[in-house]
This record gives structure tokens, C-alpha cells and sequence, in this order.
């Protein structure tokens, strides 16, 4: 398949599945990201996983070796703050239903924590520490008009020999109690990327999304007019890239491959 780099100028990065595996770095990352700032390609690393700061974010490259700039990562937390201060530019009370990582980005923007009734939004992601309390708050916030947003659909996630419950799982809760369907805010959602395109300051025709998941990176991305790179050292496999329409524009085995034999 023959994929024309010429002209790519961004590069939004997803994380799982293509720079890490769980704690493992894949690949050579501080010689790839070297290489990317060599060719003038401007970098931008974006997750739907909400239950980790950027900060957070930032330390976990930095063990591998790579030093990135805070506003270089973007989980689908910061899309929900930079979503909630497009419409309320001044900040204020939300009620967020998530962990420490979510609830410290939504306030780096402005937006606290209450559980007054004249809150701007209900915001929710993944949260360990869900109770019927918090269902039941969360739900009548939203019944009594509270905008209601998930961070990211994903109804599970992996862990050793099982699924855990994710924040897709907490969303339905609230949704089914609330009878109020969310607005959510992560891949493949267009909002994801097109905070990724502010920041990076490209079009999509000129700007790759590199991920491992077909349904999410690849899909949202193809749906704004973005580029498309599926890396195969994550969740979807080649069959699943082949049958796939309309067609990814380059598939292989992983990211260190794309940088080094794809733009040359
Ligand atoms: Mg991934």
C-alpha cells in the first residue's frame, strides 16, 4: 500500500498500544521522538484514559527517557475542560463523578467541585470509588438539566486475566437513573482531535493519526479528514485492518517502523 508521508506536518500520537505497553516502553522512544523533531513533524500525544493527569502522563515518558511539553499530551479529561471553557470561558461549579487525576485537570481549568444544584456540567469518567450516593447526585443533577458528559465510552478495560468496569459502565448507570443520554468527549469522538488540531496548529490532511485501535484512533480520525496509521503492536490485529472501510492509509507492525522506514 503505497502511503505518501510528503506533507505530513502533525502527528497525534495515541499512547497504549503505541508508544507503551502497560509499563513497557515499545521501541526506542527518546531516538523516535528525536527523529520526529528532525523531520519538522510536530507532536502531540492523545489518550482516552481519564483517570491519569497530565502530569502524570509527563513522569511516565520522562522513565522512558522523553520529555515532552504539558500541553504536547492530551487525555479525554483535557477535552472535556477545553469543551466546558469554550462554553464557559470564567470556569465554576461542576459535579465530576472520577478520580484525582480528571477532577485536578478540570480544576487546572477553572472548574471545581460542588454538589450545589446551579452546576455547569456533570462530568464523568472512571471512577474506583463509585457509590449509589454518587449515582444518585450525579443523577439528579442531570435530570434537573445539568449538561451530562463522559469523558470516554470504553464499558471495560484490561487487567490481568480480566475485564474491570469502565467509565462507559458508570456513564450507562447514570444514563439509566438520569434517563439522559451523555455527550462524550473522547476518540472517536471529533472533539478529541479537533483539540489536537488547535494545539498542533495543522489541517488534517497534513496531520497522521497513529493508533492500535480501529474503532476509536482510526475511525475518528478518518471521520474529520485525518490521515491514518494503525499500529499492529496493540489491540486490533491485520485481518481487522484489511477488512476495514474506508481503507487505513498505512499499516505495520509498529511506531518505530512508521518513523524510521515510512519518512525517509
Ligand atoms: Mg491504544
Amino acid at each position: 500500500m503505497a502511503f505518501d508521508p510528503h506533507g505530513i506536518r502533525g502527528m497525534i500520537l495515541d499512547m497504549d498500544g503505541v508508544i507503551w505497553r502497560g509499563d513497557e516502553p515499545l521501541g526506542d522512544l527518546p531516538a523516535i521522538f528525536d527523529r520526529l523533531s528532525a523531520l519538522s513533524i510536530s507532536v502531540i500525544l492523545a489518550s482516552n484514559n481519564a483517570s491519569v493527569s497530565i502530569a502524570q502522563f509527563q513522569d511516565k515518558l520522562k522513565q522512558f527517557g522523553v520529555r515532552l511539553q504539558p500541553d504536547q499530551i492530551i487525555s479525554s479529561t483535557v477535552v472535556a475542560a477545553w469543551y466546558l471553557a469554550q462554553r464557559f470561558p470564567a470556569g465554576g461549579p461542576i459535579y465530576g463523578v472520577g478520580e484525582n487525576g480528571m477532577l485536578n485537570t478540570l480544576k487546572d481549568y477553572g472548574f471545581y467541585q460542588s454538589e450545589d444544584r446551579d452546576v455547569l456540567a456533570v462530568v464523568v469518567g472512571l471512577d474506583r470509588d463509585f457509590t449509589y450516593q454518587k449515582l444518585t447526585k450525579a443523577a439528579d443533577l442531570v435530570r434537573n438539566g445539568a449538561p451530562f458528559i463522559g469523558t470516554n465510552p470504553d464499558p471495560t478495560f484490561p487487567h490481568p486475566g480480566t475485564l474491570l468496569p469502565g467509565a462507559g459502565a458508570i456513564l450507562a448507570a447514570i444514563a439509566a437513573a438520569a434517563e439522559v443520554k451523555p455527550l462524550i468527549l473522547g476518540k472517536p469522538e471529533a472533539a478529541m482531535f479537533e483539540v489536537c488540531l488547535e494545539r498542533l496548529g495543522t489541517k488534517p490532511e497534513t496531520t497522521l493519526m497513529v493508533g492500535d485501535r480501529i474503532d476509536t484512533d482510526i475511525a475518528g480520525a478518518q471521520a474529520i479528514g485525518i490521515k491514518t496509521a494503525l499500529v499492529l503492536s496493540g489491540v486490533s490485529t491485520y485481518e481487522e485492518a484489511q477488512a476495514w472501510l474506508p481503507p487505513i492509509d498505512w499499516i505495520g507492525p509498529d511506531l518505530h517502523t512508521l518513523v524510521y522506514e515510512t519518512f525517509n
